[in-house]
């Protein structure tokens, strides 16, 4: 069970990451650098007294996950794009998370309307006894009750202080499993809609990387990885962040990777080069419902 303290946390992490998200909402336009977004974005929560629970992810079209801009990054926000914007937020460690769409095309509006239809339909159903299973029900049927799928191989996630992805899955799909809601447990729940194949696939480019544990041995290595633990622990983290601390630290982020001390989060595309909307809250589960820690009104 959660304290009233840890209430207040993930409260106000939810607050500050759904005010952040807002703001991103309201400032994109087309043609904007995807890394003045990204920063902008980073700042207000630094601003709103949070601190980024990972960079923040602006993925574009067919790329429906994990694009954060790298130090230098010339990308802009195409014509007639569709838009994921998520953001994660901590204070003192307890995590908000959520994501939302922005469509500058009519026709991608039915696709980004589904997938809040997606979300919004999955919380209404969440609180403690809920099977974890009965969400991907939800969230495939609301789907494709508007004729697209869910993207299988991306799931929600059960949240714990300073852990992203504490074990427990949340399914976009209709899946077969035991495990239930618990009152006092924190979930993100994030339904991505596509009319593509239904399941992402890695590219070759990595720009959001976490702390994986293991020791360096070289002193620069060891000291940038001190500098990692001690402001994000296992938290995702980009290179446009260390290059802050020390210009340097471009380099010896690529030895830590040779050395396999960090996970990587490649970018994830639509295997069938499907556009994917998404949207996502952040929720503390009670006996008769959820708390939306990230509803901004
Ligand atoms: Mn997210
Ligand atoms: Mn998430």
């Amino acid at each position: 069970m959660l304290s009233d303290e840890e209430v207040k946390l993930y409260l106000r992490a939810g607050r500050i990451a759904g005010k952040s998200l807002l703001y991103g909402m309201e400032i994109i336009h087309e043609g904007m650098p995807v890394i003045e977004l990204c920063e902008k974005i980073e700042g207000m929560i630094v601003k709103l007294g949070g601190q980024p629970a990972f960079p923040c992810n602006i993925s574009i079209n067919d790329v429906a996950a994990h694009y954060t801009s790298p130090p230098d990054d010339d990308l802009t926000v195409p014509k007639g794009s569709l838009v994921k914007i998520d953001v994660g937020v901590h204070v003192n460690g307890y995590i908000a998370d959520t994501a939302g769409t922005v469509a500058f095309r009519p026709e991608h509006e039915r696709l980004m309307l589904a997938s809040k239809k997606a979300l919004e339909a999955a919380l209404t159903a969440i609180k403690s006894g809920v099977s974890l299973g009965m969400i991907g029900t939800i969230i495939e049927r609301t789907a494709r009750g508007y004729g697209f799928t869910t993207i299988r191989n991306l799931t929600g996630h059960k949240i714990k202080p300073w852990i992203l992805h504490a074990g427990k899955s949340v399914p976009n799909v209709s899946t077969m499993t035991l495990e239930r809601m618990k009152e006092g447990e924190v979930y993100a729940i994030e339904p991505f809609l596509t009319p593509g194949k239904g399941f992402v696939v890695e590219e070759d480019r990595t720009y959001i990387f976490s702390y994986a544990g293991g020791k360096a041995k070289g002193s620069k290595e060891r000291a940038l990885l001190h500098a990692i633990w001690s402001r994000f622990r296992s938290l995702p983290f980009c290179e446009r962040w260390l290059i802050k601390i020390a210009p340097e630290n471009s380099d010896v982020l690529q030895a830590l990777r040779r050395k396999r001390l960090l996970y990587e989060y490649p970018v994830l595309r639509e295997a069938g080069r499907g556009i994917v909307a998404q949207w996502e809250h952040t929720v503390i589960v009670t006996k008769k419902g959820s708390i939306v820690t990230t509803a901004i009104e």
